[in-house]
């Protein structure tokens, strides 16, 4: 596949210092889109901490960067934020456990969450929290449902914690190196068949020359899912056989595209 280079200020990615390397990105066409709605449940306590403005600005970078992602690495889907609602105080210590928050969020509403749009498409839904801290120990940033459309991400997570956790919902998972970490014997295969609906065999997370693509726990990540036609500073960012979300998420939006 033919290939751009693009020039990209490291700084304008991250809090890192300033210095500049390439990001070579491939050239895609992209016919048709996804667009994905993206609604948002909002636990009123937050408003104890930030403005409802600030919370709009918030999640309108989560989206900015999501598009971004997608858009890198030749996906084709768009989101979009298109529901925004402020329930009353959900319990923020059941952060960590999605179903649970899940079940709150609904026992507030007294209703039905859409995980559909008329098109059949799906909804992604996000529960937000003020502060992931909150949660018994948490050390994570949000929570994928492994069952269902539902995240729960916090107001003071970074910008590419909402693709990550879509990520998540969509088939894509960590990294090797963050596979590992704290697993004595891990073992591939069995991590797959544990999943449910299995995991895709290039379904892998990766770090190029130190940085991660948004799948990973690097502390530096780029807006790109793992692809093997992606380069950092020289470096693949990718495997077609271990390590192509890319393609896992391309392969999510034409399930529907098709209908
Ligand atoms: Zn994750």
């Amino acid at each position: 596949m033919k290939a751009i280079f693009i020039l990209f200020i490291i700084a304008l990615l991250s809090n890192s210092p300033a210095l500049s390397a390439t990001l070579k990105l491939p050239e895609c066409l992209l016919e048709q889109s996804l667009e994905t709605e993206v609604h948002f449940y909002i636990s009123e306590d937050v408003l104890n901490e930030y403005s409802p403005e600030f919370v709009k600005a918030k999640i309108d970078s989560w989206i900015a960067y999501a598009n971004t992602t997608l858009k890198n690495s030749c996906i084709p889907t768009r989101r979009s934020a298109t529901h925004i609602e402020y329930v009353s105080e959900l319990d923020s210590s059941w952060f960590q456990d999605v179903d649970v928050a899940e079940r709150l969020l609904k026992n507030e509403l007294g209703r039905q969450v859409p995980e559909t749009n008329a098109n059949g498409h799906p909804i992604f839904n996000a529960i937000v929290f003020s502060n992931w801290l909150n949660s018994y120990k948490s050390q994570y940033c949000g929570y994928a449902s492994s069952s269902t459309f539902f995240f729960t991400i916090a107001l003071n997570c970074p910008d590419s914690v909402l693709e990550h956790e879509i990520g998540h919902l969509s088939g894509a998972s960590h990294d090797i190196k963050t596979l590992k970490e704290g697993v004595e014997a891990f073992d591939l295969e069995e991590y797959w068949m544990s999943s449910y609906p299995p995991g895709k065999p290039y379904s892998l997370g990766y770090v190029c020359a130190g940085r991660g693509t948004i799948m990973s726990y690097e502390d530096d990540r780029m807006p790109v899912y793992s692809n093997p036609n992606i380069y950092w500073d020289s470096k693949i960012c990718g495997d077609a056989v271990t390590a192509d979300n890319s393609r896992v998420l391309t392969e999510f939006a034409k399930q529907y595209l098709v209908r």
